[in-house]
């Protein structure tokens, strides 16, 4: 007879080896975020908890990998770990030519000082921290031509990341396709909440980019991701492999940049892929510059091995459906909860609305910031502010810029809680969601020029 019962779910590995973690006091809780001058960045990672506040370099490594860091070849040139890289990244993404770099914004600095001039504009499915900053500091402006349903948090369309063609083809002919040298698309985009674009937008952003001979660079790096919900819900590709939708997503872009330190579960590592091969000649002789020599770019030999494995092990069917399965697992408990949350869910994080959440806080209150020091002092689980502090400054006027969303992302490293530390993390949220009318904003302290976010002191008002 057939058991009508849904069965239980549980993740796809055994655990070898453990880090203990500790819960210290609330007194000791106030004390340390104080002391962060409220910013989740400045906390000791020995006082907390459940750390959530990236999925960035957190991941727990293989038995594979860590058996391939055993096989590093330390050599300074031509590491034969590089050469198992660059075919890794020709098998599995379908670029031709790779250029190691120590993480992603180093492939972010060479490809905007390479291809941006002064004056150009850079048109993007919304824009992230790093990669708009190296675009400015090459002297060109990021235009966001996301979709409108991206900035609403309550919207529920499956592909946020979509781009909206008519603002891009605007952009072009407004400002002509000469003064735009490429077009930056993010899979899973992280500010809009780990939302994913479906293959049909991007054949249409090829088509359009194609007509007007603009390249397409890549921030891929969550593509494994995006690629499960290609699979979860574009028609057509239900019983197609993610590693056959991630060769399709990258086939359609010229060339990408990767911070290896997320999808590719390692804890340091990233590179830049080119189609184009005198591209890539400048690329692999500006890398000399800043990051190390063209065959490791920052990396050791034995990183780049961990991250050959790892690139493989992201495309796993069982692994990738537990990765973004644990953070729906999060989000549909915070959503039965009645706390008020970005939907759909994403794939690396449960974003909390603090707009919602602390309506009584205007933005110059920084309401997410306010939020993610409260939930550490609560149960010493440690997120991350994406609001105003995240947004930064218009560097014309100087002002704030306010973003419409005012998030606190609750990120989840790949492999490594489980699923009782989810409930945990699910239920202190809550527990701050109804003491929310007693909670009282902050303002800035010290705020550094670069990436505030990162290093900013606040105070309460
Ligand atoms: C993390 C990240 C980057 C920057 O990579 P780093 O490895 O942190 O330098 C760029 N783009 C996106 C979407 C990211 O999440």
């Amino acid at each position: 007879m057939e058991r009508n019962k849904e069965r239980s779910w549980a993740e796809p590995y055994k655990i070898k080896m453990v880090e203990p973690v500790r819960m210290i006091s609330r007194e000791e809780r106030e004390e340390a975020i104080k002391e962060a001058g409220y910013n989740t960045f400045l906390l000791k990672s020995r006082d907390v908890y459940i750390d959530l506040l990236t999925d960035s370099g957190t991941s727990a490594m293989s038995d594979r990998q860590w058996a391939g860091m055993m096989m590093g070849d330390e050599a300074y040139a031509g590491s034969k770990n590089f050469y198992h890289l660059e075919e890794t990244i020709q098998k599995y993404y379908g670029y031709d030519y790779v250029v190691p770099t120590h993480q992603g914004r180093g492939a972010e600095h060479i490809i905007s000082q390479l291809l941006i001039d002064e004056g150009d504009f850079i048109p993007g499915n919304m824009y992230f921290t790093t990669t708009k900053l190296h675009q400015e500091l090459a002297g060109g402006t990021f235009v966001d031509v996301i979709i409108d349903e991206a900035h609403d948090p309550e919207n529920e369309h499956p592909f946020k990341a979509d781009v909206d063609l008519i603002k891009l083809e605007n952009l072009i002919k407004e400002k002509g396709a000469e003064r735009i040298p490429y077009v930056s698309i993010a899979t899973s985009v992280n500010m809009a909440g780990g939302q994913p674009i479906s293959l049909s937008n991007l054949k249409k952003v090829r088509e359009l980019t194609n007509k007007y001979e603009i390249p397409i660079i890549h921030d891929m790096t969550r593509v494994a991701e995006n690629a499960y919900f290609i699979k979860q819900r574009e028609e057509g590709y239900e019983d197609t492999p993610v590693k056959d939708i991630v060769r399709e997503i990258c086939s359609l872009t010229d060339g990408a940049t990767m911070s290896a330190k997320k999808d590719a579960l390692v804890n340091i590592g990233g590179f830049l892929a080119l189609n184009d091969e005198e591209l890539f000649r400048k690329a692999q002789n500006m890398v000399v510059i800043y990051e190390g020599l063209h065959t490791y770019g920052g990396m050791a030999g034995r990183d780049m091995e961990a991250l050959s494995i790892g690139i493989t092990e992201s495309v796993d069917e069982d692994h990738i459906r537990a990765r973004v399965g644990q953070v729906q697992y999060l989000g549909e408990k915070l959503i039965d909860m009645g706390v008020p949350v970005v939907r759909p869910i994403g794939s690396h994080g449960v974003f909390l609305n603090a707009k919602k959440i602390l309506p009584h806080l205007s933005q110059d209150e920084l309401p997410a910031q306010t939020l993610a020091a409260e939930l550490y002092v609560d149960a010493g689980i440690r997120s991350m502010e994406r609001g105003v502090v995240s947004a930064g400054r218009d560097p014309e006027t100087g002002e704030h810029n306010y973003p419409e969303l005012e998030l606190v992302r609750l990120t989840i490293p790949r492999r490594v809680y489980t699923q009782a530390h989810m409930d945990v993390v699910a239920e202190s949220v809550e527990a701050v969601y109804y003491q929310r009318e007693d909670i009282t904003g902050l303002e800035f302290d010290y705020e550094p020029e670069y990436l505030r976010f990162f290093q900013s002191r606040f105070k309460k008002r």
